[in-house]
């Protein structure tokens, strides 16, 4: 079965959806079960669910359906597939990459840009190998612009998301300390998330420029186009502000607060907003998108407990987003509790990595500073460090925290949210 073949047929369709138990009639699935008799099962049960068509990758069962495919590799398919419909697709594109901020930035930018246009947008976090793909085959003839998340944590890896997504548009959300074992240090970061870099400069696309990164400036000194945001000679310059903690941005005399906390975001509404701005939306509309934009997915999210104020960061972490979360959240008034967990994928920078980190927070001056893993058990001596949250809340049980401010962040693995109920 070859792509040019089945295009027609994927035209047709409802969605696409790697995940059985979503198919809906008219949708096409793909079976990755990696064993055949899983897949022989899948297939059979999606066209009973009524999916428009199926593709898997064995061969070995006898096919009664023709509306099933079989094919040499589903995740090739689903990539191949995704550039063909790309290259249908005449919308201006936006690439996000980035070590940190990413999701963040593409909710933002989502947000903005809706209040002109119809937006397809990566949904949640799927910004890999499949999810580009998935996102990609998500946008329809209605749409009138795409934005897409691309994660990555070794090199070689954004190369091959920008040649299925070819972004219009694209921009880096910052170099910072994730994935250093995957990209072999804070260099490798620089190179591996710089190949959004390359592709643009390649075809003449437009870069956004965070020009108080020094990287970014570095990085695309001399290139146009470009769309610079960040210092007064910028193509637009934003002040900054706060309000109870919330993040704002002032532009030519408008002020648009957000509902995120950390100073950081102020970069990502600076993305958001220069993008609208570029795409002809007024700073009213940008601001009425900004201030409307809640986050509830665990990134820099400021929850009410009570008459505590918690500060839900734990999504994920690394050494850059950690120290950041952790500056911001010493600015809150009143005591501070921080139950910080493992930051994963650090390789041999693992342990030097969560001393730092530690060290940070002793020199802030925390009133209480929990610990919750192995690696940050390893570097700090002391009865309030846990090895998982199952200890954590153990001890919860208890004794209870009498902060009135309380920060948790920690990396997916580490899922510091299972002690909130416990708090
Ligand atoms: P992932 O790699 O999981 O996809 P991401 O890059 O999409 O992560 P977000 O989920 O948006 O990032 O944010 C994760 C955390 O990173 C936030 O909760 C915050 O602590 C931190 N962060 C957000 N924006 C920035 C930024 N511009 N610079 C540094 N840290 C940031
Ligand atoms: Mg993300």
């Amino acid at each position: 079965m070859n792509i040019e073949q089945f295009y027609p047929l994927f035209l047709q369709a409802g969605k696409v959806t790697i995940d059985n138990r979503k198919i809906a009639a008219g949708d096409i699935f793909f079976a990755f079960s990696g064993d055949n008799f899983n897949a022989a099962t899948l297939a059979e049960k999606a066209i009973d669910d009524g999916a428009l068509a199926v593709i898997v990758e064995q061969q070995e069962f006898e096919n009664r359906d023709k509306n099933i495919f079989y094919v040499p590799s589903t995740l090739e398919f689903l990539q191949q597939l995704a550039i063909h419909h790309r290259s249908r697709l005449s919308i201006p594109f936006i690439g996000l990459t980035g070590s940190n901020g990413k999701t963040t930035t593409k909710e933002l930018i989502h947000a903005v840009l809706s209040e002109k246009f119809s937006v397809q947008y990566t949904s949640g976090n799927l910004n890999n190998h499949i999810g580009v793909p998935l996102t990609i085959l998500s946008i329809t003839k209605d749409h009138e612009m795409a934005v897409i998340e691309m994660g990555a944590n070794h090199q070689k890896e954004i190369e091959f998301l920008c040649a299925l997504s070819k972004p219009d548009f694209g921009y880096i959300t910052n170099f910072g300390k994730a994935h250093l074992e995957g990209f072999g240090g804070f260099e490798g970061v620089i190179k591996g998330k710089s190949e959004l870099y390359d592709y643009l400069k390649s075809n003449h696309k437009t870069i956004i420029v965070n020009e108080n990164d020094p990287v970014q400036v570095e990085k695309t000194e001399g290139y146009s186009p470009k769309i610079t945001f960040g210092k007064l000679q910028s193509d637009y310059s934003f002040e900054s502000f706060s309000e109870e903690h919330f993040v704002g941005l002032t532009y030519q005399g408008v002020k648009a607060v957000s509902k995120l906390t950390g100073e950081y975001n102020f970069t990502n509404l600076c993305a958001a907003a220069s993008l609208g701005l570029h795409f002809g939306i007024d700073i009213e509309r940008i601001k009425h998108a900004v201030e409307q934009y809640t986050p509830t997915n665990m990134r820099s999210q400021v929850v009410k407990k009570g008459n505590r104020t918690l500060v839900l960061d734990t999504y994920n972490a690394n050494p850059s987003s950690m120290a950041a979360s952790l500056k911001n959240f010493i600015t809150f008034e009143g005591s501070k509790t921080i139950i910080i967990g493992d930051m994963l994928e650090l390789g041999e920078e693992s342990e030097i990595e969560h001393k730092n980190i530690l060290s940070l927070a002793q020199e802030l001056h925390f009133d209480e500073i929990i610990t919750v893993g192995n690696h940050f058990r390893s570097v700090h001596p002391s009865g309030l460090a846990f090895e998982n949250t199952a200890a954590l809340t153990e001890y919860l049980q208890q004794h209870s925290i009498h902060s009135e401010n309380i920060l948790l962040k920690g990396s997916r693995g580490v899922a510091l949210e299972k002690i909130i109920d416990f708090i």
